[in-house]
């Protein structure tokens, strides 16, 4: 399907763009990217034209992954809430017998050994990883994520990119709040299935988050299974990929709802993430999703290709907790291998000083 959306469309996948909403687009940092593609089957695009990515379309990423940084852990800890937030200590502030002082001071002792533990745990890891992007052929080492909040930040809808009466609808955000320099990959779709990617995600522990559409990945679960087993959350892209804000209520609830269960059923877990195919969506869209479980919406803010990236903001460049998307796609398809693909968009991130984090660990 991305194939002859490419051809009607220009490239990518998605159709840029096109929210049936109203007044999204053009404001605010939000519409920068101009819609500018028309999705797919040249349907009206909604009032917005919206957040189309830049200039091309069609684009979704890929996220959060294997292996947290630090830790090295490899198994899920999607809704694992905060993370290392150690609530020790403090909560006397009161005078305490010579006995609780001495925990105390071996508390402060068992802290500083399990930091000195960690440092020295990134450090291996860190080395692993420069092992690894040598294997690999990539230019640079990926750069080491920060541990992941204690708390996840509050995500609200970007500007520009709202419907009516949002509230209380899942937010759509291309951005994830932050001020660290991380940013979050995520592949979408599954028609492409290389075991090479996942030992080189693996390896190079480059964390990132799969948005699955049943009518391409039906045919071998067993990767996606595999995929998940390393680490990766799987998330909702629809069953068969339709540009949902031309379909009713019903059939929107129909085809997110619908791989919500399957997902469930297949993968063990329901997925809190949505992504809309080609970015666009409209209130019926964040309703049915929100029906079935979905918490949030993430878009993107780039799009990366085996030999180039495209933008949706305007000065073409990566942001503090910028989302990333690219597809599973291969050599028939685009100018290179998947392993092609990781190796220029890990150019891209690494040389501009971020290093990739698990978008699971901050939404
Ligand atoms: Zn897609």
């Amino acid at each position: 399907m991305c194939v002859l959306l490419a051809m009607a469309v220009g490239s990518g996948c998605a159709a840029g763009g096109g929210q049936a909403t109203g007044g999204a687009g053009a404001t605010g940092k939000a519409g920068a990217s101009g819609a500018a593609a028309a999705p797919a089957h040249g349907r009206e695009r909604g009032p917005s034209g919206a957040p189309g990515s830049s200039g091309s379309p069609g684009r979704e990423a890929r996220k959060g992954g294997p292996a947290g940084e630090g830790d090295g852990g490899t198994g899920t800890r999607e809704d694992k809430g905060e993370e290392g937030g150690g609530k020790d200590s403090a909560e006397d502030g009161g005078r305490r017998t010579k006995g609780e002082r001495g925990e105390d001071r071996e508390r402060a002792g068992e802290k500083a050994a399990a930091a000195e533990a960690h440092a020295k745990r990134t450090k291996e890891i860190q080395a692993a990883r420069a092992a690894a992007a040598k294997r690999w052929g990539l230019r640079r080492t990926p750069l080491p994520a920060p541990p992941p909040p204690g708390e996840k930040p509050r995500i609200t809808t970007r500007k520009g990119f709202e419907v009516d009466r949002h509230k209380g609808l899942p937010p759509v955000f291309t951005t994830v709040p932050t001020k660290q320099k991380v940013v979050f990959l995520t592949i979408d779709d599954g028609a492409e299935k290389d075991p090479e990617l996942l030992r080189m995600m693996s390896e190079l522990r480059i964390p990132y988050s799969a948005f699955l559409s049943d009518y391409v990945v039906r045919d071998d679960y067993g990767y996606f299974e595999r995929m998940q087993g390393r680490g990766v959350s799987l998330h909702n892209h629809t069953l068969t990929h339709p540009y949902l804000p031309a379909l009713p209520y019903a059939k929107q609830q129909a085809e997110i709802c619908g791989q919500q269960a399957g997902m469930e059923k297949r993968f063990g877990k329901r997925p809190r993430l949505f992504r809309p195919p080609y970015g666009s969506y409209n209130r019926d869209t964040l309703r049915a999703a929100a029906s079935c479980g979905v918490k949030a919406v993430p878009l993107w803010a780039a799009e990366a290709f085996p030999d180039h990236m495209e933008w949706r903001e305007w000065d073409r460049d990566l942001h503090p907790g910028d989302i990333i998307l690219t597809h599973f796609r291969g050599k028939g398809e685009w100018k290179g291998s998947m392993p092609d693909m990781i190796r220029q968009v890990m150019k891209v991130v690494t040389e501009k000083g971020y290093a990739v984090a698990r978008l699971e660990d901050y939404v």
